[in-house]
């Protein structure tokens, strides 16, 4: 079992919150932008660096992160978190 965190590159607006939020560095900004023009976090270590504290789904304004735990095939079986209703 572990926890992927799925970010959506185009809700994202570049603020780094999630990256400074991170309890265990798991995310960093990446060179690429989305359509917007921003810079957005992808998982940069393991999944299993990941605890699943929800911290960087709970800071992000856009609701731009979403957890998933995943089983050994690596398959999302259930979401754990989502901080915000949809804007
Ligand atoms: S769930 Fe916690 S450990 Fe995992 S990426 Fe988010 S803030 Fe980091
Ligand atoms: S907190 Fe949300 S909006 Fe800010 S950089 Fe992270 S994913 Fe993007």
């Amino acid at each position: 079992m572990g926890v992927h965190v799925a970010i959506d590159a185009e809700r994202c607006k570049g603020c780094e919150l999630c990256v400074a939020f991170c309890t265990h560095q798991v995310l960093a900004m990446v060179r690429a932008m989305n359509s917007k023009g921003a810079h957005f976090p992808e998982m940069t270590r393991p999944d299993s660096d990941c605890t699943g504290c929800r911290q960087c789904a709970v800071i992000c304004p856009e609701a731009a992160i979403e957890l998933e735990r995943t089983g050994e095939t690596g398959d999302a079986s259930s979401v754990l978190a989502c901080a915000h209703d949809g804007k």
